[in-house]
């Protein structure tokens, strides 16, 4: 970089930026100069062409000469409001109508037969255009005005041309910025110079140059998150010989089954028997599937085969209830086998388990079951092959990374009930295979969904009474109030309070949260299974993983708080028996999006479709899971849109990765700083 102005100069030092404009800049994370450049815009608007009326879309912005036929006309609506409104015809003799509010200057500015340059949105209404405040300009402004303008995202108090000009005036062709790859790579991807890029993406000449230079930045951005991604899961990446796994045979294990695997199962099962049986791959298999379509067993017995070839395996949940959960279903299979299956969490005592380290060094347990605390450094196994991660979305790259570590070459299980759609799975996964269940077990009824208001109350109620008169149970959730940790524990004990103490006093209403200690909330859920309790009020805890088959009414208050993709776990929990099962979303929040959100809910039954949609309305950033897994927002890159730049990055990153594992080489030099600056911040988040 040249020129005057250092590119990591703080933004209050350029020529236009007073006190209060730096602190607006700030507020939409503008600090340099370098910032200002990367501020992109979000849109482009189309002043290059002349349009007739004809011509017009309505609700696009466009140019647009008009000549004014009629006196203006004025209508006071109340005291701070006055509408002109005028009536106007092209060249093609096709009238429409403009107006203006409050701007008193338009009956001296405009003069009745004279022809005058417009910018504005036309909206067609009722068989005529109308722009509502369209910018006025004379004939001869019209090479002045021509051009694309970036649209850029505001906040209050900076204004478009406010940007526009500020970059204008500081952005000159002394600053010249470093490209990070050279031309063979630049050739290689279609990429053009940076430079070209950072210039054309803010004044550009034409649309293709628009084009040209985005793709460089979405790339630039995709590129460089994937490198950072994968070089931190490199760290893991060893060249040990694989486990062999010669017996791969099953049917032991599935005659024990008192059902019949689903065909995606047996699909799944039958990817992760060729992953394992060929001795040169270490498997590193994602699968994804909707709650309750058995991800568990095909987990235990991909377990299987590795006991079978005399190795060890585990298992990693999110809390310890699912890990009692899955100890309490594996176990009588593994042990008719003459398995040993152990469970560790943070509950269990300090005897048992000195005893379970004892064990696990020494191959006496064959599958150990458990929470973070089988990461801890003390743990060690004797020969580990294989690791499960369930739920993976609550985990990061560096808890699963530090698992797989516990051994020399470990094959890795990642199952996820988040149902994340392919772009965003190939993004957060890198080189992970991918395995989808996409079918239930035979006889699952889907899931009633209703969303209701306040005014349903009483009936919800009375539905939960007579369903719990029948013997079955129900789950209240309520939402995490983000602001404290407190006040989402009042709420949720004001809840309870309500619920126990007033409409269902009759019942046995018990309360679960966060916020317990592990012992009770293990001893609530117990009672919960043991159907001594009828209505659990909770706040999210139970989201992950429980299976209570007789539990067959979930209702979630607050229901437009949550995202999508929760409500739908959330929904998973109920219709895992032979009942008709329902889903009562309780909201009062009016707003369209969210009523159309909620909507979804009601039609679809399908956690990708839901996922789908709720990616689609909320984007990525929002999206439940993404901002756990600690990734960056994107400043151009749209994952919905830019799915082929993408691919093109990650193949791109994988080749560097490949050639250079540690991004060691001189020539990777400057691409490791640029990651290290940029991502330092999330590559430390990605292991919370
Ligand atoms: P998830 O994929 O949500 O983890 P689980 O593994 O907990 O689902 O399975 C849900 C329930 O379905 C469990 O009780 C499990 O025993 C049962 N199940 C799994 N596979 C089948 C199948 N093929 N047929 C019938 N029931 C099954
Ligand atoms: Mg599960």
């Amino acid at each position: 970089m040249q020129g005057k102005l250092g590119l990591n100069d703080s933004i209050a030092n350029l020529k236009g930026v007073g006190e209060k404009r730096a602190y607006l800049l700030n507020k939409i994370g503008v600090y340099t100069f370098k910032d200002l450049i990367e501020y992109f815009p979000r849109n482009y608007e189309d002043r290059t062409k002349v349009n007739y009326v004809s011509q017009f879309e309505s609700g696009t912005p466009c140019l647009f000469i008009a000549k004014l036929c009629e006196k203006i006309k004025v209508k006071r609506i109340r005291r701070n409001l006055v509408i002109y409104t005028a009536v106007a015809i092209d060249d093609e003799n096709t009238r429409l109508k403009l107006t203006w509010f409050n701007q008193t200057y338009i009956k001296t500015r405009l003069v009745v037969g004279n022809k005058y340059l417009f910018f504005g949105k036309p909206v067609y209404e009722l068989g005529i255009y109308t722009v509502d405040s369209p910018e006025i300009y004379n004939l001869s402004d019209l090479s002045r005005i021509q051009g694309i303008y970036p649209i850029y995202s505001l906040t209050k108090g900076l204004s478009q041309n406010y940007i526009f000009k500020l970059l204008k005036t500081n952005y000159n062709e002394s600053i010249i910025f470093k490209d990070i790859y050279d031309e063979k790579f630049k050739k290689k991807y279609e990429l053009c110079d940076i430079n070209y890029a950072f210039r054309n993406v803010h004044f550009p000449d034409n649309y293709k140059s628009i084009n040209i230079a985005r793709n460089r930045l979405i790339f630039d951005e995709l590129f460089l998150l994937q490198v950072a991604l994968m070089s931190v899961k490199n760290q893991s990446v060893r060249t040990e010989e694989c486990n062999l796994y010669k017996d791969t045979s099953i049917d032991e294990f599935l005659n024990l089954l008192p059902f019949k695997l689903t065909n995606a199962q047996m699909k799944v099962v039958n990817e992760i028997i060729s992953d394992l049986s060929d001795s040169k791959k270490i498997m590193n298999r994602l699968i994804q599937g909707d709650v309750g379509c058995g991800k568990t067993m095909v987990a235990a017995l991909a377990m299987y085969i590795a006991l079978k070839n005399g190795y060890q395996a585990a298992i990693m949940v999110p809390t310890t209830i699912l890990a009692n959960q899955h100890f309490v279903e594996l176990k009588p299979y593994f042990e008719q086998l003459g398995y040993n299956v152990e469970i560790l969490t943070s509950s269990t005592t300090k005897k048992k388990k000195d005893i379970i380290i004892k064990d696990l060094k020494e191959g006496k347990i064959n599958i150990l079951v458990g929470t973070h605390s089988i990461i801890e450094d003390n743990i060690e196994f004797k020969n580990l092959s294989l690791v499960v991660t369930d739920e993976q979305h609550r985990f990061g790259v560096k808890q699963r990374m530090k698992l797989s570590n516990k051994s020399d070459a470990v094959d890795t299980l990642v199952m996820t009930a988040t149902p994340i759609p392919r772009t965003l799975a190939i993004m957060l996964y890198g080189d992970l295979d991918i395995s989808i269940i996409d079918e239930l077990p035979p006889g699952r009824k889907p899931v009633k969904t209703f969303v209701v208001n306040d005014n349903f109350e009483t009936r919800v109620n009375e539905f939960i009474k007579k369903n719990v008169n029948s013997g079955r149970q129900v789950y209240i959730v309520c939402p995490l109030v983000e602001e404290s940790e407190e006040s989402d524990l009042k709420s949720v004990e004001k809840i309870y309070e309500n619920y126990k103490n007033n409409v269902f006093k009759d019942f046995n209403v018990e309360c679960i949260h966060g916020k317990m200690k592990q012992s009770k909330k293990d001893e609530i859920m117990k009672d919960f299974k043991d159907n001594k309790i009828n209505i659990l009020v909770s706040t999210t805890v139970i989201e992950v993983g429980i299976s209570v088959s007789n539990a067959t009414i979930m209702v979630i208050e607050n229901a437009d708080r949550f995202g999508l993709a929760a409500l739908h776990q959330l929904r998973g929990r109920v219709g895992r028996g032979s009942n008709e099962s329902y889903c009562i979303l309780k909201s009062n929040n009016r707003s369209v999006n969210s009523r159309e959100r909620l909507k979804i809910m009601e039609k679809s039954n399908d956690g990708f479709e839901v996922a789908q949609k709720d990616l689609e309305l909320r984007g990525p950033g929002d999206f439940f899971g993404i901002r756990q897994s600690g990734l960056p927002e994107f400043k151009i890159a749209n994952l919905l849109k830019d799915i082929k730049i993408l691919k093109k990055a990650q193949e791109a990153a994988s080749i560097l990765i490949k050639d250079d594992p540690k991004l060691q080489k001189e020539e990777n030099k400057y691409i490791k700083m640029i990651i290290y600056k940029k991502y330092s911040e999330q590559l430390k988040n990605i292991g919370t």
